[in-house]
């Protein structure tokens, strides 16, 4: 017998074209109705391209024909016209699909199921890494709503458009940058929702011209999303990196964020658990404010690498705000520096 639910399985093999995520997922099905083996499907559809349509059109009578006993199909797609991006540049918000991006070896994004465990300042610390072990090196903040890049690397630069209307990254501490902080007016990411965050970050992505890079660090917004989900589906990422505080309270949303990632294929490099205790100056005594070693053993329940444990420090938090992140200072005077060094390398074998 054929139900709604053969009907949904069956357009679930029917992928969006140049993307690995399906019509189903990404939520284009508006209706299906079966009256015995007749079956009549909705979808809604918002793109400039025909091809697109046709496409979806064409491989969803294949799937459809391919269910059992199916009898008459009725297939309506709706085109709409997609939002218009804020800094439309001539047909450039179309361009998606082909996942890698040009002249870059290595994509990494870095997340966290919750705000505030130090996501960014892992980001920032693993591209110093890995850019003073001499790998050409991009960071990319694609947080909307709390870019935090330009602070961390004390950048005020407004990037540039080249000739072929593509945004030139900043350049700061041996790194190239890019950060909706350094696009976006103070007021406008509030205003940014839904399918248009998505379009932007979309545009975003495609439309930085990097050059030549071994890495790029994509500074990921915390949590599991739809700008999350468009991310790691608009860009071919070789590894994530999850950044989780020891407690059980963040613990529960960065399970979230592993889930998220194996859903969409692709592979978690390892668990950064960060501010795993506080040595204090004043008595030697070491504390586990946020609870003992949760991201250590979340880490080996899921047979995941851990990839290092940073403590709760006051001086990495300064050279944070300063703008000179703490992996900048030697290795071996400075013992988050060495640790985040460590992460960088693990993390570089792990994608090799
Ligand atoms: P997220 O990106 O997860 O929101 P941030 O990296 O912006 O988190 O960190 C939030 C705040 O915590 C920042 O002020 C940062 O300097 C500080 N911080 C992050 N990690 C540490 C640490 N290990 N020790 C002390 N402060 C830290």
């Amino acid at each position: 017998m054929i139900t709604e639910d053969t009907i949904r399985k069956a357009l679930a093999k029917v992928n969006y074209p140049g993307f690995s995520r399906d019509i189903v997922s990404f939520g284009l099905i508006k209706k299906i109705v079966v009256d015995g083996a007749d079956v009549r499907v909705d979808m809604s559809i918002a793109t400039r391209d025909p091809a697109v349509p046709e496409e979806i059109y064409k491989n969803a009578r294949v799937a459809l024909d391919g269910v059992d006993g199916v009898g008459k199909i009725d297939l309506q797609i709706d085109v709409k016209e997609p939002p218009q991006p804020a800094e439309q540049q001539g047909g450039t918000a179309e361009k998606l699909g082909q996942s890698r991006l040009p002249g870059i070896k290595k994509v990494i994004a870095v997340a966290s199921g919750k705000g505030g465990v130090g996501k960014s300042t892992v980001a920032a610390n693993l591209a110093i890494s890995l850019a003073q072990s001499g790998a050409a090196v991009g960071l990319c903040d694609c947080d909307l709503y709390g870019p935090s890049v330009a602070l961390m690397f004390g950048s005020k630069a407004q990037p540039m458009a080249d000739a072929e209307n593509n945004i030139m990254a900043i350049e700061a501490h041996g790194i190239k940058l890019m950060s909706m902080g350094f696009l976006l007016g103070d007021d406008s990411p509030a205003i940014v929702r839904g399918p248009i965050a998505t379009r932007y970050t979309q545009q975003f992505l495609r439309q930085v011209a990097w050059g030549e890079l071994d890495y790029l660090i994509l500074d990921l917004p915390p949590g599991t999303g739809d700008i999350q989900l468009t991310i790691v589906q608009t860009v071919a990422v070789d590894g994530a990196v999850i950044v989780t505080t020891p407690q059980e309270m963040a613990l529960i949303d960065a399970r979230k964020a592993m889930a998220m990632f194996q859903k969409v294929n692709v592979p978690i490099t390892g668990i950064i658990e960060n501010m795993c205790w506080f040595d204090s100056p004043s008595d030697g005594e070491r504390y586990h404010i946020f609870g003992k070693g949760g991201g250590a053993a979340e880490a080996e329940k899921l047979g995941i690498p851990l990839l290092g444990q940073i403590p709760i420090d006051i001086d990495t938090r300064e050279r944070g705000d300063r703008g000179e992140p703490v992996a900048l200072a030697s290795r071996d005077d400075n013992k988050i520096s060495a640790a985040f060094h460590d992460i960088a390398e693990k993390v570089a074998t792990a994608v090799a």
